[in-house]
């Protein structure tokens, strides 16, 4: 196998005398490197900085517990489900099921609800609690459908962005930690997040209305979410 030749491209000039001797083209690079130095820098040296994400982006999930924020038919929910009815600072998740059902890849879920061993004359014979409730992360693609689909606003995005781990494992979490995440992005950036119609993730919308700027950007024909949408344009 001989060495392909390459000729010279006709298309690019030479380099004059005056720029092989002056160093022209490294000048004119370097030009580009100082102007770059004065402007302001929007990249950050993760992970020593780290950047707080729009309260609509969808991170690392997180299970909310009862905390008297529920959707109204929570208590129908329940009992439908026959769980026993929550404690406050207990899980809302009823294992329903309907996150896995609404995701792409279902296999990121293992739920699972078991009935009581109580004796039968107990008011809670026959009820179920929540045993298990695993998510895979290493296998999401942060869509949000799961959130969308969940009756009692468990699951929730966060503002969590950093699942690095050293083996795969790391990125499956179970419900005491999906339940830590949701605790603390809510004394985090509760306020933020929920409205006064709190118990419904409004702003987990991919537009939230409010967010129009964003909204615009997107090939200047923004979609169409919510109805209130159409009154801001
Ligand atoms: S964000 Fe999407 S892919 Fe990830 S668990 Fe939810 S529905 Fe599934
Ligand atoms: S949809 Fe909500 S309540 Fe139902 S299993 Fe999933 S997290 Fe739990």
């Amino acid at each position: 196998m001989g060495i392909k030749k390459v000729g010279l491209n006709k298309n690019v000039a030479p380099q004059s005398i005056v720029e092989k001797i002056f160093f022209l083209d490294f000048a004119k690079g370097l030009k580009t490197t100082i102007k770059h130095l004065f402007k302001r820098v929007i990249t950050v040296d993760f992970p020593f900085e780290v950047i707080v994400p729009a309260i609509r982006f969808r991170g690392v999930h997180g299970l909310r517990n009862v905390d008297g924020t529920e959707p109204e038919d929570f208590a129908s929910w329940v009992k439908k489900l026959k769980i026993k009815p929550p404690e406050k600072g207990e899980t809302r998740c009823i294992a329903c099921k309907f996150c896995q059902a609404a995701c792409p890849v279902p296999e990121i879920f293992v739920i699972k609800a078991e009935k009581l061993d109580v004796p039968e004359d107990h008011p809670h014979h026959g009820l179920k609690v929540l045993t298990q409730f695993d998510m895979d992360l290493g296998k999401c693609m942060f869509c949000g459908l799961c959130t969308l689909a969940c009756p009692t606003a468990c699951i929730i995005h966060t503002d969590v962005y950093d699942l690095s781990s050293y083996t795969r494992r790391g990125a499956i979490l179970n419900k005491e930690q999906l339940a830590k995440i949701a605790d603390d992005f809510i004394a985090r950036r509760g306020k933020e997040k929920f409205d006064e119609h709190s118990h419904w993730p409004d702003t987990q919308k991919v537009w939230p209305e409010y967010d129009l700027a964003r909204a615009k950007a997107w090939d200047n024909n923004p979609p169409v979410f919510g109805p209130n949408y159409q009154d801001q344009e």
